[in-house]
Formats: C-alpha cells, sequence, structure tokens
C-alpha cells in the first residue's frame, strides 16, 4: 500500500438511466439519456471488487493519502477508486479543490442554538462554492475524452445560478485548449462577485431575460442540437465528483458517524444527491458502519422536495414543480430540481439501511435563513446564505424533536460568504424587497459609522487632525484616559 502512488485499479463504468434503466458505456459524454431524456447515474460494475478489500485497509489507504504529496491524489481523487477509476493520472485537474475544513461551532454558539454542530466550509473551494469538486471531476473526465478521441476543440456550455458558472470558467481556463467555456446567466440575478468569476477567467459570458429555470431550458435545447459538453448537473461525472464531499465527512469523524446529523441545502438536489450516494458507497463497502442522518433544507419560497417529502404515505407523494419566490438562498431558488429522480432513488436506498429518519426534508423561513447565517458569522463563521439555510434547518429540526441530545450536526457552507455578501447589506440597510419578506433584527445589525468629518481633516493640520480624530474615536468607546 503506497499512499503516493495513482491507483493501479481501474473499473468498468457505465451510465445507468433512471428514467428507463438503460444503460450506455462512458465512451462519449452523455448528458441525458438518449432514449428517453432521463437523468444518469454512474456505475462502476467492478463495484464488488472493491468489496474483497477490507473496510479497515480502505480507511488506512485514504488516512495514509490525506499526507501525500501526488497532486493527482490530493484533492477529490484521494478517493480515486470509489469515484471515477477509469481516469489516468495525467487526466486529472487539481485546482486545490476539496479537504476543506471542518470548523466547530465555539461553546457561545453552540448554547445558543441548544446543539453541537461544526460547519463544512466548501466556500474555501478554489472558486469558492462546493461546485469546483464536481468540475474537477467533469473536467479531468473531458481530458480523458479529448486524449482519446484526439477532439480540437470542446466548447463546454451550463446555465448557472452563479457558481457552476464561476467553476466552470475556472477549471475551463486552467485546462486550456480544445476545451472552452461558455457561461449563461440569468440576466440581473446573479451577484456581482459570482459574474466577476467567469469574466476573470475568460469565458464566454452570455446572458438572459429571466430566471436559473429559463437559461436551462436555453441549455437542454442547444444540447440538443450542437454539439457541446453540458456542465450543470444532470451530468453525472459532477454528481460523482461532489460525492468527495460525504467522504471526507466521514474521515474527519475517523469513519464513525453513528451519531451524526448532515445538513445540506437543496437547489438542483445534486448536492444532496452526491451526499447519500457517496455515504451509500462507503456503507457498502464497510468503510462506515453506520449512515448518518441525511437532512435537505428548503426555503418556502423554492420547497419543491420538502413538498413531496411531507406526504407521509410514500404512495401518495406526487412531484410538483414550484413557481419560486425571491430567496436570499438563491444558488438554491429553484422550483424544478433536475436531480429529483436521483434524490428518490438515493433516499429510497438510504431509508432501507439507516431507517425512516435516515434521510428528511426540512423547510425553512427566508427571515430564519438571514438570521441564522448572521449569527453563525457574529461567531466567527464564513457562511453565504445557503450556509444559512442549513443552521436555519438545524434550528427547526431541533424544534421539531427531529435532533438528539447526544447527536453533532454538520453543516454545508456550501459558498464562501462573500459571494453573496449583497443580502447582509441589504439586512444592514433594511433594503430587502418586499418579496423576501425579510426584517432586520436591531441585534444582528451592523452599520458603518463616520467618526469625524472631511471638513475637520481639510481645516487641521496632520498632527491635530490625529488628536482630534483619536478624542472622537475615545468618546465614541467611552475609552477612560491612561
Ligand atoms: C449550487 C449551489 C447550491 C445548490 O446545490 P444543488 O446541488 O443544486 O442542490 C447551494 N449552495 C450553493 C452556494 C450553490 O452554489
Ligand atoms: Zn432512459
Amino acid at each position: 500500500m503506497n499512499a503516493n502512488a495513482f491507483p493501479a485499479y481501474r473499473g468498468r463504468m457505465e451510465y445507468f438511466c433512471l428514467g428507463c434503466g438503460r444503460r450506455f458505456g462512458v465512451d462519449e459524454l452523455h448528458y441525458t439519456c438518449p432514449d428517453c431524456g432521463g437523468v444518469f447515474l454512474l456505475e462502476n460494475l467492478d463495484f464488488a471488487e472493491l468489496k474483497k478489500t477490507p473496510g479497515a485497509e480502505w480507511r488506512a489507504l485514504f488516512d495514509a493519502r490525506a499526507a501525500t504529496k501526488n497532486t493527482a491524489l490530493r484533492g477529490v481523487f484521494r478517493f480515486y477508486e470509489l469515484m471515477a477509476p477509469v481516469l489516468e493520472p495525467a487526466d486529472v485537474v487539481y485546482l486545490g479543490e476539496g479537504n476543506t475544513p471542518i470548523v466547530e461551532a465555539n461553546e457561545t454558539l453552540a448554547a445558543r442554538i441548544g446543539a453541537r454542530f461544526a460547519y463544512k466550509n466548501d466556500g474555501q473551494n478554489p472558486s469558492a462554492s462546493f461546485k469546483d469538486r464536481g468540475m474537477a471531476c467533469a473536467f479531468s473526465y473531458l481530458r480523458a475524452l479529448v486524449r482519446r478521441h484526439g477532439w480540437d476543440q470542446v466548447l463546454t456550455v451550463c446555465a448557472s445560478t452563479g457558481d457552476t458558472s464561476a467553476a466552470a470558467a475556472l477549471y475551463a481556463a486552467y485546462v486550456g485548449d480544445p476545451i472552452k467555456s461558455v457561461v449563461i446567466l440569468p440576466q440581473g440575478k446573479v451577484t456581482p462577485q459570482q459574474l466577476a468569476q467567469p469574466l476573470g477567467s475568460g469565458a464566454t459570458v452570455l446572458e438572459v431575460p429571466g430566471v436559473f429555470d429559463d437559461c436551462m431550458k436555453v441549455v437542454e435545447h442547444l444540447a440538443d442540437n450542437y454539439r457541446v459538453a453540458l456542465l450543470n448537473s444532470k451530468n453525472a461525472w459532477r454528481i460523482l465528483g461532489q460525492e468527495s464531499y460525504a467522504f471526507e465527512i466521514a474521515q474527519w469523524y475517523d469513519w464513525d458517524l453513528a451519531d451524526a446529523c448532515v445538513f445540506v441545502p437543496i437547489g438542483n438536489a445534486g448536492n444532496i444527491t452526491a451526499v447519500m450516494g457517496g455515504l451509500l458507497k462507503l456503507h457498502d463497502l464497510g468503510v462506515i458502519s453506520a449512515l448518518p442522518r441525511v437532512f435537505g433544507v428548503q426555503s418556502h419560497h423554492a420547497d419543491p422536495v420538502y413538498r413531496y417529502y411531507a406526504v407521509d404515505d410514500p404512495k401518495e407523494r406526487e412531484f410538483k414543480p414550484v413557481a419560486v419566490q425571491p430567496s436570499v438562498a438563491q444558488a438554491a431558488m429553484i422550483g424544478n430540481p433536475v436531480s429529483f429522480p436521483r434524490v428518490r432513488h438515493f433516499a429510497e436506498r438510504f431509508e432501507a439501511v439507516g431507517g425512516r429518519s435516515a434521510f428528511q426534508v426540512i423547510q425553512v423561513t427566508e427571515q430564519a435563513i438571514m438570521d441564522a447565517m448572521l449569527t453563525a458569522n457574529r461567531h466567527g463563521h464564513i457562511a453565504c446564505t445557503q450556509g444559512g439555510e442549513c443552521l436555519a434547518g438545524l434550528i427547526r429540526a431541533k424544534e421539531l424533536g427531529l435532533v438528539g441530545e447526544n447527536e453533532h450536526a454538520v453543516l454545508d457552507a456550501t459558498a464562501h460568504s462573500l459571494k453573496f455578501i449583497g443580502f447582509q447589506d441589504m439586512y444592514f440597510r433594511d433594503a430587502f424587497p418586499e418579496g423576501y419578506g425579510v426584517a432586520p433584527k436591531p441585534e444582528l445589525v451592523n452599520s458603518l459609522e463616520l467618526i469625524i468629518g472631511q471638513d475637520r481633516k481639510d481645516a487641521l493640520e496632520p498632527a491635530a487632525f490625529t488628536r482630534e480624530a483619536a478624542l472622537a474615536v475615545a468618546a465614541r468607546l467611552g475609552l477612560a484616559a491612561r
């Protein structure tokens, strides 16, 4: 067992359609099923081979690899055998994604929330969101295809609520020829930070009036009629890469997740799919012996998955897309999640192994999301609004009696707080448009204060100005003289 050596193991992977059950080889990039339009999962037909290695050996290998200096194994491919074991070392793209920190809530915050929890800061990925995990895998696979087919041009396209395009543009810029990136964004619905990212990476950035779902339709039309590589989360390679998030959580808790609850925001439902899929793989291999409980979280302004699971009797459940209302969890503001069939697929298996309470979906309000995000960040976290959504979900789950005293929660801070800082600003200035239904709580508001006027700066000598400014600060703070 050499933790620095690229694995010799190769699997046999196939696309498996959740719509019609047909299977397709991975020599081609399939976005959706050519027969029925359904979404794919990727399966390793030789997965059983991996089961011959005992769980303890896998744990030791992954632990040893955590210290590897082999670039191809430093990111999400630490778990190569479980993800995309058809790639060659030269295919692997590594931009520092994965291995993101898990930061425990301090005592004050844990006491205030009434639960022990930690944030896993996926905003500390290279483009500042978890989307990099999936892109690392998808671009590595694209490189393998380019190598195999000798393509001279590959146009990658994605629609985005912001972070997908930032990640796609970054990885495309790094890989370079023959891969070029095009991103399609809903006009005016992406934060300035998220817009700056693909522009800065040199992607072709195109705007379409409407919301994300409108952009998605344009992109799918392109996919049906032109030769393009689609990078939205229907792309099953992205789901594989995102499974690394689950593997890392298991590893951090020393492979013991018996008392863990994992909270994940749901938008297009790719991430929650990957988290459940990854955990099931670990369980299947005997790497973990108990599944944690997984909680999806949705805002009441975009909650189709919550509504589906709110119906108790599985036979009575019926999936209906919803019309979204404005949400601060903008990256999850999706009324018709493309990965919903995947959620249903894994939720069933999850419940079969872990029982009825193994997978649940929690609904939270816009107000609760903002209050939770600001509360977390005032205690040293860097949660984005979707991270706030997870904490709001934990608070709600506690209220509903769904989380026990001895349980520990891991919350997904899916992006860096700075990407969504405009919502903090609106909260502080009490400037939320009515549609959000958010009013600031005075104790969470912070604001800038000008301590001395420009007129004094103009009037005084520098030394006198410094003295007067310091005096004003001391007076404001009520400082006692020494
Ligand atoms: C994409 C995204 C989500 C939603 O993830 P899905 O996989 O679409 O459910 C949540 N938070 C952030 C920051 C995102 O970029
Ligand atoms: Zn099909």
